[in-house]
This record gives C-alpha cells, structure tokens and sequence, in this order.
C-alpha cells in the first residue's frame, strides 16, 4: 500500500512530545539527507545523529505505517525515525527511487532485503541533483549544457549521461528538444556499446519505460548474440530490483522480449493481459519488430469493447495497413466519432455515391446531438 498524507499525519500526531522535539531538531539541523524510496510503500534517509549515522526507514502496510532503524532502538518510532516522518510530512515528493550507480552495482540478495543489509548509501547523493526534480524552463538550459559537454563513452556503464537518461524525471521527456537529445545519444552508441553494455540498457529502459529503445533492441535481435541476450532480459525480467516493478516496466520489458524473441515473448504476454489492454503494447512491438502482418492481425481479430481503446486500435490499424485496406477502420471511425475528418484523406479512394451517403449519415447523427470528436 501506497504512503498516504493522513497516514503521515497520523503517525505524527502519535510521537511522544520529546522525540517528536529531537526529530525537529534533527531537520532544524539539517541532519537528514539521501532521501530514497522503494516503489510507493517504503521510504528511508541517512540521519547524521550527535555520535553516528543511522538509516530510519518507513513501510506502509495497510494504513499502518511500520518503523525500523539501523540504531536499532528498542522504542521504535526512535528519534530518527520521528525524524523521517516529519520529514515525509513536508517533503514526500523529494523522495526519489533508487539512483543509477545504486541500481548498476547493487547484488539481487541486496535488492530481496535492502533494510537488514549493509548498503553503500553513499551512492545515494545528499540532495537529488536538478534532473530528478519535474521539468522546469529556468533548469533547460543547464540540462542542455550538461548534455552537450559529455563526450560519449564506449561503454554504456561508463557513460556519464548514463545516470542522467535513467534517473531524469519523466516530465522532461516531454520536452521535443530533450527527446531529440536522447535520440541522437541512443543512436551514437548502436554500435559502439552492444552487446556487451546489453544489461545496462535492460536498466536503463527498466529505470526510465517511456524512452524508445527499440533501435538498441534491434541491433540486438540481428546480431550473433541474440540468443545470450534473451536469457539475460528473460533472469533480469525475474530476479529482485532496487528499483521496483511497476506494470509499465515489465510491459517495457516484455516489449523488448517482442524484438528480440517474439515467440517466447508471445507465451507471456498470455500473463500479462491485465497490463496490456486490447493487446495495443504487444501489436505496437511487433510493428517495431518488423512484424506489420503480426501487429495487425493481434488487433484486427478482436478490437476493444472499450470505446477509448477501439479508437487506439483504429488508429494503428489505419497507420499500419494499405490506404484502401484501412478505409473500413476510417470509415467505422468516422461513424464512432461523427466527424468526417477521418476519412478526408482517402475521400479519392471511395466512391462518390458512397462518400456522399456517408456525408449525409453522419450529419443526419450530428443534428440529432451525438457528439462530434475531431481528433486526427
Ligand atoms: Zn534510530
């Protein structure tokens, strides 16, 4: 279960009055800092106390919130971990998942356990840099002067933009300028990291889904190596992670699996079919495969009750097939939208007799008040 703010203030409101003034302390003093989490429901920081360094750390279960700490106090909330939950009182969102470095280094033991184990907090940084934060136009220009100054590397793992690509927040993504970036740096290194850097562009995709690796997943799926390369997406796909799975990271990786093994990957889309409304994500990396026919046939066979997903659906299956193949799919568009707009660019393709009662149907619909949706 995910941290909730009533949950925080709850378990704020139940600190003894002397430890809840020794947590003020601490954050008065600025003691607190390598703010993580783990997925939504665990949380944790390095306190520098009066004598050491100790890691609180938080877990909600159930609207409760569970304490632990490594001063191992035998009164828990402890004084850091008060300082923890006044922290995330004011500050949750500065709690960022697991960095790069942590994530590259840390063994799968680590990852099944991470609170009963020595962890190298070190690479944890005291204050998040710039990128982790949401995009802003006052930080664009620095983000584009640190991506211009880094030369690139041989090896993914020792790229310098490595980290920045797998932590950066996904709203800077967003921007056309930064995806540009990505673009170009991806497609320097098709053929200067693979495939040995294989497992570290597993990480980095699995550490940032929205950014398009199919051109790395291709070169792969060509090469001699692809065999060793499925078995190594097939033990990442299962084993423990510091940073963790969220449906859009296994369907990310399971799109990558199309690429590189369709068949195989084809057996566990069956289990995640949840994840993978209407099939969309599947037929998407088929097309990215190379498989068109493939990618069509998954959803032509049987397009989505839901009305949102049957327009997805329509839309790739008109991108994808010969204009005169997707007049049907522009023409049920046009009817589900009550606009014409769908089916303008192949109005030469259909007969003007068929075009004009087509006209006047959907304007007999869009008299009687059905609603008309434009959107190309
Ligand atoms: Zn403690």
């Amino acid at each position: 279960m995910a941290l909730h703010a009533t949950c925080i203030q709850n378990a704020v409101d139940q600190l003894p009055t002397n430890i809840r003034q020794v947590g003020r302390d601490y954050l008065a003093q600025e003691r607190l800092a390598r703010r993580w989490r783990l997925g939504d429901a665990d949380y944790a920081a390095e306190l520098r106390g009066y004598a050491d360094r100790y890691h609180p750390h938080i877990h909600a279960h159930e609207a409760q919130l569970v304490a632990t700490c490594t001063c191992e106090g035998k009164r828990m909330p402890c004084r850091h971990a008060a300082a923890l939950l006044l922290d995330l009182e004011q500050n949750a969102e500065m709690y960022y998942e697991t960095p790069w470095a942590l994530a590259q280094t840390a063994p799968p033991m680590l990852a099944r356990w991470p609170f009963d184990q020595e962890l190298n907090w070190d690479l944890i940084p005291d204050l998040p840099p710039f990128w982790r934060e949401p995009f802003s136009d006052g930080a664009l220009h620095r983000l584009q002067q640190r991506l211009q100054t880094s030369s690139i590397r041989s090896r993914l793992s020792r790229d310098p933009l490595a980290p920045l690509w797998a932590e950066m927040h996904a709203s800077w993504l967003e921007q056309p300028a930064v995806r540009a970036q990505f673009d170009l740096w991806r497609d320097r290194h098709l053929t200067k990291s693979l495939p040995d850097d294989f497992e570290a562009w597993l990480m980095l995709h699995w550490m940032q889904p929205c950014l398009p690796l199919a051109p790395i997943m291709n070169v792969v799926s060509a090469g001699a190596n692809n065999p060793a390369c499925v078995d190594a997406l097939l033990s990442f796909l299962w084993r423990p992670h510091l940073v963790h799975p969220t449906g859009e990271r296994l369907v990310t990786m399971l799109a990558d699996l199309t690429i590189l093994q369709p068949d195989l990957a084809n057996v566990l889309w069956t289990r995640y079919t949840d994840l993978d409304p209407g099939s969309l994500r599947q037929a998407d990396a088929w097309y990215q495969a190379g498989r068109a026919d493939r990618a069509i046939a998954l959803i032509d066979r049987h397009l989505p009750d839901d009305p949102k997903l049957r327009r997805e659906a329509r839309l790739r299956l008109i991108a994808w097939l010969a204009p005169e193949d997707g007049i049907p799919h522009r023409i049920a568009l046009a009817w589900e939208s009550c606009s014409l707009t769908p089916v303008e660019p192949v109005r030469h393709l259909i007969d003007p007799k068929a075009w004009d009662s087509l006209k006047s149907s959907i304007q007999a619909r869009q008299k009687s008040g059905a609603v008309t949706d434009d959107r190309e």
